[in-house]
């Protein structure tokens, strides 16, 4: 069991401003926990003392809440306290990552649960991934693959059998596509419908069909319209190839990995072969340079160090001395 906790304002002590704040608020908190209504057992609110229309315990059962227990207390006045605010603590279960969620006035009242970004950027096999779970879990945030997103795309038309150099055939495809993304116990899950593609993805053929079909103009940008939805309701570690340059120019903190071409190769051939694929070091290092080649030369944003983004090479570093750096990194800038 979790708790999670929340905030709100209203501007004036009426029924209505009442109930939309309260229904907004557990709303905001359901959908940033993933939470189901089954999953919330008990709703716990403290109002100020300037609240009296309407108990935001009544607002939550009329809104729907009315699966759990419900409490309401009035608290009593602090001098310079918010006014007009309502607070809820959740107890909850099936909750892996728990997002605190405070909305209009008492948006400042947690200026530490501020949203924040980290991008990594970088070429294939650089370690990416493996540093931003890593970071994701320690700062309980959000892990977001976006290399995952291009990749389904390429596995839906190679099992639609589209030649990827036809945009338009490809433009269909996307329109038909039912692309989406879960969290299972905190893991990226990716479906292509009601099929969870999640290891098919890492199939070496569709890692260079993703690399071709990521350079379409239509691709990324409906790639990217998803990332930034997700990244805009939380906090969350990206990476990717653009994500610090195009998709999140803002980012609080980017980082671009990198590592020589043969340590890369290395890594992805450890990788493949423990999952059982038959694959042979050179053929990797060709294709690790060609998908290179694809992500740094094509038209639509390539792969690019951003200006501001702190260069990380891992060569010859261990993925905790990654890990280090980058949190260090990110500690001198908060
Ligand atoms: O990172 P990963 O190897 O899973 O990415 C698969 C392919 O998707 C890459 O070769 C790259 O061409 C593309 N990609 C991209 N932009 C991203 C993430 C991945 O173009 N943000």
């Amino acid at each position: 069991m979790k708790a999670i906790r929340g905030a709100t304002t209203v501007s004036a002590d009426t029924p209505e401003e009442i109930r939309s704040a309260v229904k907004e608020l557990l709303l905001a908190i359901q959908e940033q926990n993933k939470l189901s209504t089954e999953d919330i057992l008990f709703i716990l609110f403290s109002n100020t003392g300037d609240i009296r229309s309407l108990y935001p315990a009544k607002a939550a059962r009329e809104a729907g809440f009315s699966g759990a227990a419900l409490f309401s207390a009035a608290e009593p006045e602090i001098d310079g306290s918010l006014p007009l605010c309502i607070r809820v603590m959740l107890l909850v279960e099936n909750c892996f990552n728990v997002q605190h969620v405070y909305l209009r006035g008492a948006a400042n009242l947690r200026k530490d649960l501020k949203k924040f970004a980290v991008a990594l950027d970088g070429p294939s096999g650089s370690g990416k991934s493996t540093i931003a779970k890593i970071l994701a879990k320690e700062y309980n945030i959000l892990y977001l693959d976006t290399g995952a997103m291009y990749r389904a795309c390429a596995l839906q038309a190679l099992d639609d059998k589209i030649d990827l150099r036809d945009e338009s055939s490809v433009e269909k495809m996307l329109g038909r596509m039912r692309l989406h993304i879960e969290y299972e116990s905190g893991v990226q899950h990716t479906y292509l419908g009601g099929r969870d593609v999640s290891e098919e993805i890492r199939r070496p053929d569709v890692s260079m069909a993703a690399s071709n079909i990521s350079a379409l103009r239509c691709v990324r940008l409906k790639m990217v319209d998803m990332q930034r939805e997700i990244a805009g309701k939380m906090s969350c570690v990206l990476d990717g190839r653009d994500i610090g340059s195009y998709v999140l120019p803002n980012a609080e903190f980017k980082f671009y990995v990198t590592a020589a071409v043969a340590v890369r190769a290395k890594r992805r051939f450890d990788e493949l072969k423990q999952k059982g694929y038959d694959v042979d070091l050179k053929t990797l290092e060709k294709e690790i340079e060609e998908r290179d080649r694809n992500d740094a030369s094509r038209e639509f944003s390539p792969l690019v160090r951003a200006e501001d983004a702190v260069l990380v090479d891992t060569s010859d570093m261990t993925v905790e001395q990654v890990v280090a750096q980058i949190k260090s990194k990110i500690q001198e800038k908060v």
